[in-house]
């Protein structure tokens, strides 16, 4: 679904002035407030679009990037998965909507207790993505294929399962119950002000442990050379990866596993050249094969193909031969094999074959050869 527009969002128009824009917010807030719309999914989106919108227009440094680039301007700003309240710096202008009822914002909006809670929790501690470059033959892709791969991993400690700790005794962290978070209560204009952050004690685990575990050193997570076997699909091109999901490393003291991005890359083949899904060959004949005509034989990207040289061919013909160039990645069909050939002029010639040639000479001036374009055009087709 498309982002929409923040000044729609909030019903303003775009010269609407501070003041303006502040008494749409605390509207929208108030109709929208969870409170008053208890199990109410839409409505809670509702509230988040108007805080954002209100987030980005009540900045002016915010709201002047947004008229300049749109939303793409402010990803910078909200990170890769857009607006969430902790991007939300104005609890103040709304405090004193809700009677002192502040605090159950919070809850709504970090507790997990919205429409049963869990859905909008955040991964702790996942583990880091990891990259591998993969590089791949041309009939590797050609068809597609199964490889095997090594790659340095962490896994979780074996000692202590992952948990870090060296007696399994975890106790929930004093400071913020085990929830990571703690609310910081300061005064401001429109009363006392609470802010949420990542629980100091505990770096947001909500854990501590008691005795760290001696192998890992509380990490809950030890090297490993793992080998993993990644099917690549036919088509594949260089720059596209293909994503491994958990099978990266695993997160601190059981955290969850990132993933692994296998990136294509393609070797260069020393006779073909890839065109899309189509593979283009040059291939060299004789003054006699391109005047007389001859079946040749041409490699493929499996072996050979039997290819017909009709008499008289022009040297830079090109010869199609369907479904023996790549699998489409997305078509399922197979491009073609395209077959160029240059016919070649020999350089050094023996007496015998000097005298043929001077006796074929006779008959050239008989033949009519223009100069002109035409040559030109085919040239230009033959390399675009
Ligand atoms: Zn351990
Ligand atoms: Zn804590």
């Amino acid at each position: 679904m498309a982002k929409r527009d923040y000044y729609e969002v909030l019903g303003v128009n775009k010269t609407a002035t501070a003041d303006e824009i502040k008494k749409a917010y605390r509207a929208l807030a108030l109709k929208f407030h969870p409170d008053k719309n208890p199990d109410n999914k839409e409505a809670e989106e509702k509230f988040k679009e108007a805080s954002e919108a209100y987030e980005v227009l009540s900045d002016e440094d915010k709201r002047r990037t947004y008229d300049q680039f749109g939303h793409d301007g402010l990803r910078s700003q909200f990170g890769n998965s857009g607006f969430s309240w902790d991007n939300f710096t104005r609890f103040d202008d709304i405090s004193d909507l809700f009677g002192g009822g502040f605090s159950s914002i919070f809850d709504m909006l970090f507790g997990g207790g919205f429409g049963g809670g869990g859905g909008r929790q955040r991964q702790p501690n996942r583990g880091e993505d990891l990259q591998i470059a993969l590089s791949l033959t041309l009939k590797e892709i050609a068809l597609g294929t199964e490889k095997k791969l090594k790659v340095n991993t962490k896994v979780a400690c074996d000692k202590c399962s992952g948990s870090g700790s060296e007696d399994n005794q975890v106790e929930n962290c004093s400071q913020c119950n085990g929830t990571g978070q703690v609310r910081v209560v300061r005064p401001s204009l429109f009363g006392q002000m609470q802010s949420i952050s990542v629980c100091p004690s505990c770096s947001g685990e909500g854990k501590i442990i008691k005795n760290k575990c001696k192998k890992c050193g509380g990490e809950g997570r030890q090297n490993k050379v793992k080998e993993i076997t990644v099917k690549i699909p036919a088509g594949v091109e260089e720059g596209q990866y293909i994503r491994l999901r958990g099978q990266g490393n695993i997160g601190l003291r059981g955290g969850a596993a990132g993933d692994i991005l296998v990136l294509i890359q393609e070797k260069e083949d020393d006779t073909f050249i890839r065109d899309g899904d189509n593979i283009l060959l040059e291939y060299p004949i004789t003054i006699s094969q391109a005047v007389l005509g001859d079946e040749i034989s041409v490699p493929t990207i499996t072996g050979k193909a039997k290819m017909k040289v009709p008499a008289g061919t022009q040297s830079s013909r090109i010869f199609r031969m369907k479904g023996l160039g790549i699998q489409g990645l997305h078509s399922h069909m197979r491009g073609d094999l395209l077959v160029r050939v240059t016919v070649v002029t020999p350089t050094r010639i023996s007496k015998e074959e000097t005298e043929l040639y001077q006796k074929l000479r006779e008959f050239d001036v008989k033949r009519n050869m223009k100069p002109g374009r035409s040559f030109l055009h085919k040239l230009r087709d033959i390399f675009n």
